[in-house]
Formats: structure tokens, sequence, C-alpha cells
């Protein structure tokens, strides 16, 4: 079994900072990624508010490069998908081997919950949008729906209404579950439309989304939405299922970390969407990051 002094789960931004901290404070260090570097950067062609690049970075440029920064100092990179992990001894076994080590720093992120539609993946990042602030820029003066009545679809909804031409608001109850601050600025507000008892049946449109086929759940009508852009809001799902049982987790499954990223688990570290806090974006994913080697540097020393 091959050991190393800390071993990071995921390889988005969150996981990369944390590596090319510790790399860079001596500590020999392992990135177990299953996909592709970036983690969700990877599902935009364009980051705008990534301090330091003016002209903006795809995701895609920014995932590579945010893996060349910290092998640049002595990280390494297995692709590969972890399948366990014992964080009381620190024994993480994946699709390709089984590690060990003196800190784990969990840096799964979380994922969009989708509707389950066909094509939706197709057609994701072609019409099909998971995130407002990152995406919303891309359909100024175009036609919009958010599908959603919680506080992050109205939160869309609303940033939507400033930007496009018109936002359809599809929710399958009659009133919004967001807080009360949002009703009243969405329901005032001249470009938008209710779609109340409502749910997307249909995704249309060839190479890019053209229009939704909605339909009301309680009278059973469809209608056709002729829309550029559809903004999924219907909450995350962090990546914790390898963990669950092992660490503290909130009622939605994430896991439970101040800004020091410590978990429930001594030697254990969340960083990045997967913990609880209020923004997940890139640049917190990646303060996280560097917190968890902090940390994991004042601990090591105690142990
Ligand atoms: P993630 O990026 O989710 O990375 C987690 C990584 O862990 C993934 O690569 C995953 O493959 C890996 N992983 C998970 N489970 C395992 C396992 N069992 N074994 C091995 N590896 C595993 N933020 C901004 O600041 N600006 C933007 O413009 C912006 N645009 C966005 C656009 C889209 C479409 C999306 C989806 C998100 C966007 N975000 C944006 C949010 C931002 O991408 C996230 O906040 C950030 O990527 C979180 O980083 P992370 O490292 O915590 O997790």
């Amino acid at each position: 079994m091959e050991k190393y002094d800390v071993i990071v789960i995921g390889g988005g931004p969150a996981g990369y900072t944390a590596a090319m901290y510790t790399v860079r404070a001596g500590l020999k260090t392992l990135v177990l990624e299953s996909v592709a570097p970036g983690g969700q950067m990877n599902e935009t062609t364009q980051i705008d508010n990534m301090p330091g690049f003016p002209e903006g970075i795809d995701g895609f440029t920014l995932g590579q490069k945010l893996m060349t920064g910290a092998e640049k100092f002595g990280a390494e990179t297995r692709f590969e998908q972890v399948v366990r992990a014992d964080l009381s001894e620190k024994i993480i076994t994946t699709t390709g081997g089984t590690y060990s080590a003196r800190a784990v720093v969990i840096a799964t992120g979380a994922g969009h919950r989708h509707l389950g539609l066909s094509r939706e993946e197709e057609l994701t990042g072609r019409g099909v949008a998971y995130c407002a602030a990152c995406d919303g820029n891309f359909y100024r003066g175009k036609t919009v729906a958010v599908v959603g009545g919680g506080n992050s679809a109205a939160a869309d909804a609303l940033l939507l209404s400033r930007i496009a031409k018109k936002v359809y608001v599809i929710h399958r109850r009659d009133t919004l579950r967001a807080t009360k601050i949002y009703h009243d600025p969405l329901l005032q507000a001249e470009n938008v439309e209710f779609c109340w008892n409502s749910q997307v049946e249909q995704l249309q449109g060839q190479e890019r989304l053209s229009g939704v086929l909605v339909r009301n759940v309680q009278t059973g009508e469809s209608r056709e939405l002729s829309v550029d852009g559809l903004f999924i809001s219907i909450g995350r799902k962090p990546a914790t299922q390898l963990f669950t049982g092992q660490l503290e987790l909130d009622d939605n499954g994430y896991i439970l970390a101040d800004e020091s990223t410590k978990t429930s688990l001594p030697g254990v570290y969340a960083a990045g969407d997967v913990r609880t806090k209020a923004l997940r974006q890139i640049v917190t994913a990646a303060a996280d990051g560097a917190a968890a080697a902090n940390s994991i540097e004042e601990y090591l020393l105690k142990i």
C-alpha cells in the first residue's frame, strides 16, 4: 500500500489548491480524481468572475492550469475513482489501488440536481444551465425559464429578470417556497411570468435548446414555451455518500466544517462545495483548499 502525507479526494479548485499548498509545505501529496481536473468548472465555457482573468477563462483550461500548478511543485494525480474511504484509519481505496495517508482532504464537491429529462445532459451548456450567477449574462435580452420554487430558483429568477427580456418561472406548486423577501420583487417584475403547478416534460431544439414543453400537473394541459435558456434551480447534491456514517453531515448531506475545514474526525478536512458554507464558488473553494493545508500543517506537527 502506497503511503502519502496527504490524500486529496477530488481534483476541483478546492482539491488542487489544497494540494498545491501541502506540497509546497513539503508534504507528499496525492490527488485522486475520478473524471477530469477542474470539477464542475468543466461544465462552463466561460468564467468571468475569476480574479486576475479580465478576459475570462474557460473552465477546462482553468482546471488544467490548477492541476499543472500543483504538479509543478510535486503533487501527484491519479485519475481513479475513490470507492471506499476508511477515514478513521485514513485508508483510501480506488478503482486503481489502495493508499494510506496521515491526513485526508475531502474535496468531492457538489453537483446540481438534475431534472432527469431526456437530452438534459446533451443540452447542458447549449441552453440548459444550472447557475444564473455564472451563465445568466449569456442570455442578455433573451427569453429564459427557471425551474424551481426555492431560494436558489427565486434568486436566479430575480437576477435573470434584470438581464433577460422575459423570464418564466416554472414551479410544480402554486406558491414559492422561497423566503418572503423574494416574493414581491418577483411578482411585481413586469417581465416575469409564473407557470404554477407545472413541470417541464420535454426539452426541444436540435443543436441548442429552443423551447420546453410544460405540463400543468393539475389540469394535465401542456404548453410550449419558446425559450433560449432553461435554468434548473432545484437544489444541489453534495458528493458525500462515501462518508455517510463516518463524519457529521448537515440535513442536506454537506459535511459540517467551518472555515478551518476541520471535520468531526481529526486529520480529515472538508474543502470547497462539499462543506457547509454560504457561497459555493471557485474562489471560495480555492480559499478552503488553502485553509485545509494550513490546518493539516498544524495537525501533523501535533501527532
Ligand atoms: P468540484 O468542482 O465539484 O470538484 C469536485 C471534484 O471531485 C470533481 O472533479 C469530481 O469528479 C471529484 N470527485 C467526486 N467524487 C469523487 C470520487 N469518489 N473519487 C474521485 N474524485 C471524485 N463558480 C464561479 O466562481 N464562477 C463561475 O463562473 C462558475 N460557473 C459555474 C458554471 C457551472 C455550469 C457550474 C456547474 C458551476 C459553476 N461555478 C462557478 C461553481 C464552481 O464551479 C464550484 O463552486 C467549484 O467548482 C467547487 O469546487 P470544488 O473543488 O469544491 O468541487
